[in-house]
């Protein structure tokens, strides 16, 4: 039994690498293809400058080899972590240690899935390292400082302390203290624990890492008011973030639920758009808010946890999942196994996932379209947005359709102007 379930885990794992090896490897050739300067699709042909257009083609070609080789690396390194005995020696020892120094309840469970998650970051941090300082540097797009990034890494693994300790105790007590319907109490506690993220989130946490204003008065902010009021948009702050901090990259994004809801524009967004394009964006961001694709989206990931944890009190039951990887059978290698596993069979959501957010996205933009009775504001910021941020203009149909969570800029523009206001 212990080979059947390494042998079709080996064989799903290989399924996914060759999938995902293969739509970044069509990628990058297609886009090669399209160096000559000719090949700009039509809609940007007057709206990027070549050099602009070739940086965008060797940013995209960078970023592809860097994902071959990070994804090789990733997955050597799994393989590596799974069957080298490195889970069954970091159980072992946190059950010695802390059987001698620590002897708390779940205690062992809890440092045992820090421990691997540890093991994780720090094999992580090369190809993340390289990421930020050379290949977003090289394309003038790293702001941040090595002190700065440091900084970053440390809240963030505080973070994860201070929030994931209580979070494992629960859900490990729950497991272990209430009998066969515990994973029924898990998902109530974690869609609660999520609930709370999402209301902390914007107050608490991102100001950790970053500076938020509201929008200082000025024809954007009066614009923005303005928009609001027309479309019943209430008792919402609209902030701008110091993203130059870290990144040239611009943006703007829509959080929480409830009071905590805002807008934030990065203050590089501010910078290099016109107000005509900013209410533009607005009008987008308002759109997802009006047409609750944030509400939709939860309640789609609701469904995935409550799955999840079903699945999980089906293989907490079954010994030789455990024997397979030379574990014992605990609740906390359970957690562990299933988070180090499920890549190859959640790797065939995400299309799926992607499929419905570049739908709601198409929703936004109609919305921004129609509520400002012109299509061209958006279809301006987005060639704004693209052109600066070097984004890829002719990614490979299956690669885009595969991981893209929007759609390409083309197909964006395209749809915009079929629309009648
Ligand atoms: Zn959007």
């Amino acid at each position: 039994m212990e080979q059947l379930i390494v042998g079709s885990f080996l064989s799903l794992f290989t399924l996914e690498f060759l999938v995902e090896f293969t739509l970044n490897e069509l990628n990058l050739r297609h886009v090669r293809g399209r160096i000559p300067a000719q090949n700009i699709p039509d809609i940007f042909r007057a709206k990027i400058q070549s050099a602009d257009y070739d940086k965008s083609v060797q940013y995209t070609l960078a970023k592809g080899r860097f994902q071959r080789w990070a994804d090789l690396y990733g997955r050597a390194v799994l393989l590596v972590i799974l069957f080298s005995g490195l889970l069954p020696w970091l159980d072992t020892l946190s059950t010695t240690l802390l059987s001698r120094f620590f002897p708390v309840a779940h205690a062992q469970g809890i440092i045992f899935c820090l421990a691997v998650g540890a093991v994780f970051f720090i094999i992580g941090l090369p190809a993340d390292l390289y990421a930020t300082f050379r290949l977003e540097a090289r394309f003038g797009f790293n702001k941040t400082t090595v002190k700065l990034y440091v900084a970053d890494k440390f809240k963030g693994l505080m973070l994860g302390v201070v929030f994931g300790v209580p979070l494992l105790y629960v859900v490990l007590w729950l497991m272990e203290a209430t009998g066969r319907y515990w994973w029924i109490g898990a998902f109530v506690f974690i869609c609660g624990f999520e609930l709370l993220m999402i209301v902390i989130y914007p107050t608490f946490i991102a100001p950790l890492f970053n500076k938020f204003e509201p929008l200082k008065d000025g024809n954007l902010r009066d614009r923005i008011l303005k928009l609001a009021e027309q479309v019943g948009f209430h008792a919402i702050g609209i902030y701008s973030m110091d993203g130059s901090r870290r990144s040239a990259h611009s943006n703007a994004y829509f959080t929480g639920i409830g009071k905590a809801k805002r807008i934030v524009l990065f203050d590089t967004l501010i910078e290099q758009m016109t107000i005509e394009q900013g209410v533009a964006v607005l009008a987008h961001e308002m759109g997802h808010y009006k047409m609750k694709h944030i509400r939709r989206m939860l309640v789609v990931q609701t469904v995935f946890l409550f799955v999840g944890l079903f699945i999980l009190s089906l293989l907490v039951e079954y010994r030789p999942l455990f024997s397979a990887f030379g574990l014992q059978p605990t609740s906390h290698a359970v957690l562990v196994l299933f988070s180090l596993l499920s890549g190859p069979f959640t790797f065939y959501l995400a299309p799926l996932m992607n499929l419905l957010s570049r739908k709601h996205e198409y929703e936004a933009d109609r919305f921004a379209a129609v509520t400002l009775r012109d299509g061209r504001p958006m279809e301006e910021a987005l060639v704004n947005l693209t052109v600066k941020n070097l984004s890829n203009l002719t990614p490979h149909p299956w690669y885009s359709f595969y991981h893209y969570s929007h759609p390409t800029p083309v197909e964006r523009i395209e749809a915009i102007r079929r629309i009648s206001v």
